[in-house]
């Protein structure tokens, strides 16, 4: 098999990646901040993150993946406030319509621990961090607050390439960090503010800051030194240099071995802004009537280090390809197709799993070298073109049908696009279902039309039975097969 090699931002290039156990991986993503629904521009880093998983899982990797949830900021405190409910509450919508989205777009839920870590609920491991930032001289109190001396860290900068003296010494000092010895240090811990939600710490009442959250819970369930840390680009400076400097900083060992970083997702072009009017959350394009796996198609398919042009017209490309996908698995597996080739099939056998013995190796080959997606959809696209010409001429053995579907699957299990037909309708869905029916019974027809709704744009359709049996749910069939 082909070494893996990642792009690492810290070395500035592509590297061999090698994992600091063996055919072990301990991953850690910066998760969403959950003030609000998350958009497009947010799965595209979430979506080639899950990639890159699914493509170590593919290559035999145990892969242990975090991924918090940021659950107090200043943007969290604010939406609590704007609508006078408790912050937790406030969270738990995002949280809950975050792990929904997840489900939708198929990506694969974090493993690591069972639940997605909060930052609320860490505190302990955040208070300890700064301790022995304190004690080593790399932090200092200043009025309830704690901030991190950034001169103190002689490796600052090397993430970013960012130069201290000329970038950072003059960087813009926050209007409620008046209180900081130079302009490039940041908070660890904020002094709580009047009527804020605060934690009680050994300098007064406060609560963390946003780049020790991620430092502190991923070495608690990563260790000190890990193998993977990915985000979005946005996130090189000064969220993951920090990282580092706190990291490094206490433990005097290297943080992360490989930093993976995608480029921004664009929409038609320009950068995403809701007063622009191109901003879409996963939810809107739901509403318009999109497939989510076109979604995850578009969102898939440009390679991550590549700007991501997200367009209309480029969904509708993508379910067109989709479609191919699932037409050619659906010929695998139509049993006419079998039975009119039964003879002379062993010739054809051979050459139709042939092609797809080989292109799997090429797909491994073209996602090997740092993910190379495009190269690989090249080749799923070349083998089915090959196998379908195969196909027209009459030649499906039962033998062939499964090995090419085993294949299939097999590439499926990295792409995620429910091609061969294994989504299972994810929790959202479930509970959709039982709104539905609830609703049925008590005769509210809109309740029940409104969640029948719902399922259809997670991807489902609604079979109902006669009076007194369930529902059945069947995975929504994509344009193809209504024609
Ligand atoms: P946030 O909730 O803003 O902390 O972001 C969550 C993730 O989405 C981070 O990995 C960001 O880098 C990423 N992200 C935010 N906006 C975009 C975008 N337009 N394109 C790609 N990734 C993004
Ligand atoms: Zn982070």
């Amino acid at each position: 098999m082909n070494p893996l090699r990642f792009h690492n931002t810290l070395a500035g290039k592509i590297e061999d990646f090698k994992t600091i156990r063996p055919a072990e991986v301990g991953m850690y993503t910066c998760g969403p901040t959950v003030y609000d629904y998350a958009h497009i521009g947010n799965f595209r880093a979430f979506v080639f993150e899950d990639l890159l998983r699914r493509f170590l899982e593919f290559r035999g990797f145990k892969v242990r993946h975090v991924m918090n949830l940021t659950d107090v900021d200043d943007k969290t405190l604010a939406g609590a406030r704007r609508e006078g409910k408790p912050l937790a509450e406030f969270t738990e919508k995002y949280t809950q319509a975050f792990q929904e989205d997840l489900d939708t777009l198929n990506i694969l839920r974090p493993n690591h621990p069972a639940e997605q870590p909060r930052a609320t609920r860490e505190i302990p491991a955040m208070i300890q961090l700064i301790e022995r930032l304190l004690k080593k001289d790399r932090a200092y109190v200043s009025e309830g607050s704690v901030y991190y001396r950034v001169s103190s860290f002689p490796g600052y900068g090397k993430l970013s390439r960012k130069n201290l003296e000329q970038n950072i010494k003059g960087a813009r000092v926050d209007v409620d960090e008046y209180d900081k010895e130079e302009g490039a240090d940041f908070a660890l811990w904020k002094k709580a503010k009047e009527g804020e939600p605060a934690w009680d710490s050994p300098w007064g009442k406060g609560r963390p800051g946003w780049h020790l959250e991620c430092s502190a819970m991923s070495m608690k369930y990563l260790g000190e030194t890990f193998d993977i840390h990915a985000g979005g680009e946005d996130l090189i400076f000064p969220h993951h240099e920090n990282e580092i400097a706190q990291s490094e900083g206490a433990t005097g060992v290297p943080f992360v071995r490989t930093w993976m970083h995608c480029r921004f997702l664009l929409v038609d072009g320009e950068k995403m802004s809701k007063s622009k009017g191109n901003f879409y959350t996963l939810r809107d394009l739901l509403a318009k009537g999109y497939d989510p796996m076109a979604i995850r198609y578009a969102l898939l398919s440009t390679h991550y280090r590549q700007p991501l042009n997200f367009t209309l017209e480029g969904l509708k490309a993508a379910r067109e390809s989709l479609e191919r996908l699932d037409h050619f698995y659906a010929r695998l597996t139509d049993p006419l197709m079998k039975t009119r080739s039964e003879k002379g099939g062993a010739t054809r056998r051979v050459a139709l799993t042939k092609i797809f013995e080989e292109g799997l190796i090429r797909f491994d080959e073209a996602l090997s070298e740092d993910l190379g997606i495009s190269e690989a959809m090249a080749v799923v696209f070349e083998s089915l073109r090959e196998a379908n010409q195969q196909l027209d001429r009459g030649g499906l053995t039962g033998e062939d049908s499964s090995a090419c579907r085993g294949i299939v699957e097999k590439i499926d299990s990295v792409l995620g696009l429910g091609i061969a037909d294994n989504l299972k309708p994810s929790p959202a869905v479930l509970k959709l279902m039982k709104e539905r029916e609830e609703a049925r019974r008590k005769k509210d027809f809109q309740g029940s039309d409104d969640a029948r709704k719902r399922i259809e744009q997670l991807g489902w359709s609604v079979k109902d039975g006669r009076p007194g049996e369930p529902s059945q749910l069947k995975r929504k069939k994509r344009v193809w097969e209504k024609e």
